[in-house]
């Protein structure tokens, strides 16, 4: 092999990152979270924003962000945890998966928290039996998708969105989650085009 040779090799290691496994989205579950949510999220999450999702061992219950007074877990105390991991840190967006009811201070409780590189979504109000309805399965599976998607959004640059059937509304109760779906609309998705565009 020549000096040249060597230094193309090193060139296309260090510097290849679409060939870097740890550039995508991880998945981690915190305290038990069903199979099968990791798996649809997993192959969806892969679908919306085209980046290799991954599956990481995942943290146990997250006693230490339980509120006894509120029965309900700080969100901002797991998305700091996740963050503290060195094993996820490697990738480049963490979404961790949660089955209990989450707040911050300001608010009765919150679907998910982001920051600019982890996020955190709740299955808990996403089921039909939080409200004494009968189970479905596809619109469990819908809500959860619209609920890391408008997360990982957050992650990604964006902000909220003034169009009601955009994946990045607010969603103040499960009905916005519901009208607007998964999807970005075009001023969304143009602004993460560009994102995916200056860190490729
Ligand atoms: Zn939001
Ligand atoms: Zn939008």
């Amino acid at each position: 092999m020549s000096l040249f040779s060597i230094v193309i090799f090193l060139n296309t290691g260090l510097f290849s990152k679409e060939r870097n496994p740890e550039m995508g989205i991880v998945l981690v579950s915190i305290g038990e979270i069903d199979r099968n949510v990791m798996d649809w999220l997993k192959n969806d999450l892969n679908k919306v924003f085209g980046q290799q999702v991954f599956i990481e061992k995942g943290m146990a219950e997250p006693d230490y962000a339980y509120h006894k007074k509120r029965n309900q877990y700080l969100s901002t105390a797991i998305l700091n945890a996740l963050m503290e991991q060195k094993d996820y840190a490697l990738y480049e967006k963490i979404l961790g998966i949660v089955d209990h009811d989450l707040f911050v201070p300001e608010l009765n409780f919150v679907f998910g928290q982001a920051s600019s590189k982890s996020a955190v979504i709740s299955l808990t109000r996403l089921r039909q039996t939080f409200y004494h309805l009968p189970g479905d399965q596809n619109l469990f599976h819908q809500r959860i998708l619209t609920e890391a998607v408008h997360e990982l959004g957050h992650t990604y640059g964006l902000g909220h969105c003034g169009n009601p059937r955009c994946v990045m509304f607010f969603s103040n109760s499960l009905m916005d989650t519901d009208r607007k779906g998964s999807e970005f609309y075009p001023s969304c998705k143009s602004k993460l085009k560009k994102f995916f565009t200056h860190h490729p």
